[in-house]
């Protein structure tokens, strides 16, 4: 779909998946206007096709276009070319238990023009692509080096936008952080370096004492559809939960005195990764003897269970095509 100066939003196609004409000039590929997104079509037993949350993925294309200075989209209308699209492709869709068909819709301003200022003119595509189970093995807690060196975004910039420069801004972290084996980086706040904030592509929760806890929004972290999820369920089951500051000293202090019970990131990818040990300023925080915990395999069970239509959507989760 394009969008025109004055014409709106128009010209909703679909086409054969292949290389794409991209003017040289295209002003995403200079000033980095543009933004993405990230959801899964499901399978279940008896051959239905599930969307989950589909239509927080487009209000979240809206706030992330609102941050860029991107026309916002319609998002009825969008939810509904993505079911078409995804009845077209619904073949690809694997059977197999864990396994999906990964949506990536994404907007780039397209407009030719050297000069930084929003452009006139943007494409907005959709490109589809099967995945297998994200744990094949049976889930496995992961390491996470807590970054205090690099930062990811700060207060009042784009941080809180699914937008492409925020993981061109991860990079550098990331692959130094894996070469020292570890899974992701844990980010702090970009000023104090003091606040936890997210993990790579996850949000994070923190177990401690009994109570569930999660960096508030505040601007600077992607509001996770599976974080919304998460929070909406526990809540359901009487787990107390609450979104606050929460400094990384915390969490050490937790662990020191024995009561960081579970720590677990939240994503569309792998739904839960419970994480096993932190490792921050050459300090090891481990959790849970590196096993997952009751409330990260309670959620886990009750999301994958709702995405695979074993459970009943008592929450009014899923579309079906
Ligand atoms: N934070 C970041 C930076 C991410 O890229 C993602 C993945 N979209 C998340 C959090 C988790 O968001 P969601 O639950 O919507 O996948």
């Amino acid at each position: 779909m394009d969008y025109t100066e004055g014409k709106g939003w128009h010209d909703a196609r679909i086409v054969p998946y292949g290389p794409m004409a991209v003017d040289p000039s295209a002003m995403a590929l200079h000033y980095g206007q543009a933004i993405f997104e990230g959801l899964k079509a499901y399978r279940t037993a008896n051959g239905e096709i599930l969307l989950f949350r589909p239509e927080k993925n487009m209000q979240r294309v809206n706030n992330s276009n609102r941050l860029l200075c991107i026309p916002e989209i319609n998002v009825d209308d969008c939810v509904q070319a993505i079911k078409e699209l995804v009845k077209v492709d619904a073949y690809w869709i694997p059977s197999a238990p864990g396994t999906s068909l990964y949506i990536r819709p994404f907007i780039f301003a397209s407009e030719p023009a050297l000069g930084v200022r929003p452009a006139h003119s943007y494409q907005f595509v959709i490109i589809l692509s099967p995945v297998g189970a994200y744990y094949k093995e049976g889930i496995n807690p992961v390491k996470i080096y807590v970054e205090s060196n690099y930062v990811r975004a700060v207060r009042g910039g784009l941080g809180e936008a699914k937008t492409v420069a925020n993981y061109a801004a991860s990079l550098k972290a990331q692959v130094e952080a894996k070469e020292q084996g570890y899974t992701q980086v844990l980010w702090l706040d970009g000023v104090e370096k003091k606040y936890v904030e997210e993990v790579g592509t996850m949000n994070v929760f923190f177990k401690i004492n009994g109570e569930v806890v999660t960096p508030a929004l505040t601007g600077t972290i992607l509001p996770g559809i599976t974080r919304m999820s998460t929070i909406e369920l526990l809540k359901k089951a009487g787990v107390p939960v609450s979104e606050r500051k929460i400094t990384i000293q915390e969490i050490y202090d937790a662990h020191a005195a024995g009561k960081l019970e579970e720590a677990f990131g939240t994503g569309t990818a792998a739904v839960i990764s419970p994480i096993g040990e932190f490792s921050w300023n050459g300090n090891v925080i481990k959790v849970n003897d590196g096993k997952i915990g009751e409330v990260s395999q309670r959620v886990y069970d009750t999301i994958t269970g709702i995405q695979s239509g074993e459970l009943e959507d008592t929450f009014g989760w899923i579309q079906k095509l």
